[in-house]
Order: C-alpha cells, then sequence, then structure tokens
C-alpha cells in the first residue's frame, strides 16, 4: 500500500486558513489527502460582539477566542481539513498595539520553543508538504511573521517534508477582487476595511497554480463561517457570481524542494505521487 500524502498548512489566526488556502484544502479533501492546519494564535484580538474593537468597552480576549475556535471548526468542516492543530498563543494584534506587550502574545513567544513545538506535530504528521507566508509574512502582522520563521525553523530541525511553499497573493487576484468589490456598495464601511488592496510586485515568483474553481462553494461556506470577523468587509457583500470570479485560482512560490519536480507547476503534490 502506497503512503498517504500528508499537507501541512501553518496560519497565524483563525479564519487565515480560508483565502489563500481555502481551495487547495478542499481539493486534497476531494483526492483523500490528509490535510493538518496548524493555527499558532487563538485570534482574541479580533472582533468582539457587535464589532468592538480590542480595547474598547465590551471586547473580551478570552470570549472572542472560544467564538472563533468554533468558527474555525465550522471553516475546517466546510474544507474538509482532516485535523486541526492549534499551537495556543494570544493574538499579537497588529504591529503597536497594547496587545504586542501581553506576555503570552505570539509576537513575544521564544521562536526556538514555538519551532520546537511545530516540529514535534510535523514528526507526528510526517507531511509531503508544508506551506505558511513569505518572508514578511504577507502582510506585515507580527503573527504571520512568526508563523513564517517557526516554519522555517521547524522544517529545518525535521528535514521531513519534501516540499515547502508560501502562499503569494498574485496581482491578478488583487486586481479580481478591486473589480468586484467596485461594483459594489458596502453598507456602513469602515475607513480601514475601505483601504485599496496592494498590487503586490512579486508575481514573477509564483511558481505554482492551483485550479480551485471546483471548490468555490466549499471556499465561500468556509469565508462565512468567519462571520465575527467579516464587519464592513467586501467578502460579505460579493454575490455568488462575483467569488466564481475571484476565486478561481490560488498560487504559491516553491521555497525549497527535493522532489526536482519541473516548474512551473500545476499540482502542489508533483514529484510526490505514486
Ligand atoms: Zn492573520
Amino acid at each position: 500500500m502506497t503512503k498517504q500524502l500528508t499537507l501541512m498548512i501553518v496560519h497565524a489566526h483563525p479564519d487565515d486558513e480560508v483565502i489563500p488556502t481555502g481551495g487547495l484544502l478542499a481539493r486534497c479533501a476531494d483526492e483523500g489527502i490528509r490535510t493538518v492546519l496548524v493555527t499558532c494564535t487563538d485570534g482574541s484580538q479580533g472582533f468582539g460582539p457587535d464589532f468592538v474593537n480590542s480595547g474598547e468597552p465590551g471586547h473580551d480576549p478570552s470570549d472572542v477566542a472560544a467564538v472563533r475556535k468554533i468558527e474555525l471548526e465550522r471553516s475546517c468542516a466546510a474544507l474538509g481539513v482532516t485535523h486541526i492543530e492549534l499551537l495556543g498563543y494570544r493574538d499579537s494584534g497588529m504591529e503597536g498595539w497594547e496587545a504586542n506587550k501581553h506576555p503570552d502574545a505570539f509576537c513575544r513567544a521564544d521562536l526556538e520553543d514555538a519551532a520546537q513545538r511545530l516540529a514535534t506535530l510535523i514528526e507526528h504528521y510526517r507531511p509531503d508538504v508544508l506551506i505558511t507566508y513569505g518572508n514578511n509574512g504577507g502582510s506585515g502582522h507580527p503573527d504571520h511573521v512568526n508563523a513564517h520563521l517557526i516554519t522555517l525553523l521547524a522544517d529545518d530541525l525535521t528535514q521531513i517534508a519534501s516540499k515547502l511553499y508560501f502562499v503569494i497573493r498574485s496581482s491578478e487576484f488583487a486586481e479580481r477582487v478591486l473589480i468586484e468589490r467596485e461594483k459594489i456598495t458596502i453598507p456602513n464601511q469602515k475607513p480601514e476595511s475601505g483601504r485599496s488592496i496592494p498590487r503586490p510586485q512579486f508575481d514573477h515568483l509564483v511558481t505554482t497554480r492551483i485550479d480551485t474553481r471546483s471548490t468555490i462553494s466549499r471556499k465561500k461556506e468556509a469565508l462565512h463561517a468567519h462571520l465575527s470577523q467579516l464587519n464592513g468587509s467586501h467578502w460579505v457583500y460579493l454575490s455568488d457570481d462575483a467569488l466564481e470570479r475571484v476565486f478561481v485560482e490560488e498560487t504559491y512560490i516553491r521555497a525549497r524542494d527535493k522532489t526536482g519536480a519541473s516548474l512551473p507547476e500545476s499540482d502542489i503534490f508533483a514529484g510526490l505521487r505514486p
């Protein structure tokens, strides 16, 4: 019997799994590939009830974390994720927030210790493919940067995965989102959610394009599972048709490889299939 393929994706917060990697997770579910989602933090600095921000009256970080754990489980059920692993660090919030100073914040964690914890999971699941963010975390968020760092460190420690990828937002994706967003009116839009989506300059680094058209309804269900965080976001207001146009593919950078599979590729397991 051939060994079952395993994919492990390391994300910072509950909800990060959906937009960059939800389609790939759902495609793995279709193929019976084992998927392990590692979520590093509890998401406790996200919106509270009625979308209150962290630090405002009515925002209880432990209540927010409890809601977000349930949302994460629903999202993973929609995407067919087979294993969820929570590292349980406290969400650091955005750079400069008061929450950065909390002793349990992921941005204050001992990185070698965090990497060792991830390495233990890698030794347990023995993933063929590891995925995380690129070197600024993709967004510069301190928890995303740390997710990137501990994944590289844990991969160095274990040397088990045959391929390691970074998620990347292509300019085509950003353009598709902008086009659809300009067609809709977003009620009660907060100024920060109206910011323009950055146009990435890194398209030339994309090595791997995954066709995710067969997964759109599941990706949408997973997106909507994180409803507590979608205040004023275009993601709640985009129609099914719009999402059909936006979620056509996911793009990745192959950063480490032991397979020698040729590039560009359209299969994250190229070189690993029996
Ligand atoms: Zn995040």
